[in-house]
């Protein structure tokens, strides 16, 4: 799962070190909370420096290239399958860069770790009453690595990965499939992602209430984004304790 890839890609500008105003939540219309893993409630810092910086240096190393050929050589294949399935398998890259990507996972697990707030914020959540549900595009054992390393599915009410459908988030089949499923009110639906395809693809299904990261890797500065309202991180999310909406 190369999530970092499709941040990294995203027509956002780095432009301004200035974190966003929050918006304004109507949390009285919220019932479901979807919330995305990676750049979302976990560190994207992992997935850029893993798929960035160790894999061109393993990819270099297994085919004996030089390290700024193997890196060209790897983002024009990323850019290929971005925002497809393929993008996210782990299997599929083991196949293709003859490496063991979901190994490689396990050896740097150490470097997993929650944005800051997230913790907190999935527990607000849940004293608030919310129904709260980790969609991810992760492939299964990118899953279980972090899992293990946070306890993070231990902190939300149901998980759904993406491969399970056979389609990605950006796919607006993923959406019908996952409403199937959850059988959520799409308009009581609160979304919260860093990719913005997948907001795009959430917001043209209906989600009620559809909100970017703007921040999704705490050693970057924050990305402007335009076309959604945003939070840094989640911390910046101020949710009801009391049955009463909060906004800040
Ligand atoms: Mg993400």
């Amino acid at each position: 799962m190369i999530a970092a890839n499709a941040n990294a890609s995203d027509a956002i500008a780095h432009s301004t070190p200035s974190l966003p105003s929050p918006p304004s939540v109507r949390w009285d219309d919220v019932k479901t909370v979807l919330l995305d893993m990676d750049g979302t409630l976990l560190d994207l810092h992992f997935d850029n420096y893993f798929w960035m910086e160790l894999v061109p240096q393993r990819f270099a190393a297994r085919h004996g290239l030089d390290a700024q050929i193997a890196r060209e050589q790897l983002m024009a294949r990323f850019m290929a399958k971005q925002g497809s399935l393929d993008w996210y398998c782990l299997d599929y890259w083991t196949r293709e860069l003859q490496l063991d990507i979901a190994a490689m996972k396990r050896e740097v697990a150490a470097h997993v770790r929650f944005l800051p707030g997230a913790p907190e914020f999935l527990e607000r959540l849940r004293s608030a009453g919310l129904h709260v549900v980790l969609v991810t595009n992760a492939h299964a054992n990118s899953l279980s690595v972090k899992h293990e390393r946070t306890g993070l599915m231990d902190l939300v009410d149901a998980v759904v990965s993406s491969h399970r459908y056979g389609m990605p988030k950006e796919h607006a089949g993923f959406w019908h499939r996952l409403q199937a499923e959850i059988g959520f009110d799409s308009h009581a639906a609160l979304f919260v992602d860093d990719s913005l395809a997948v907001l795009r693809a959430a917001r043209a299904h209906g989600i009620g209430q559809v909100i970017a990261v703007a921040r999704p890797d705490s050693t970057q500065p924050p990305r402007t984004i335009v076309d959604f309202p945003c939070v840094a991180t989640v911390a910046d999310f101020a949710i009801p304790t009391s049955g009463a909406a909060v906004t800040r």
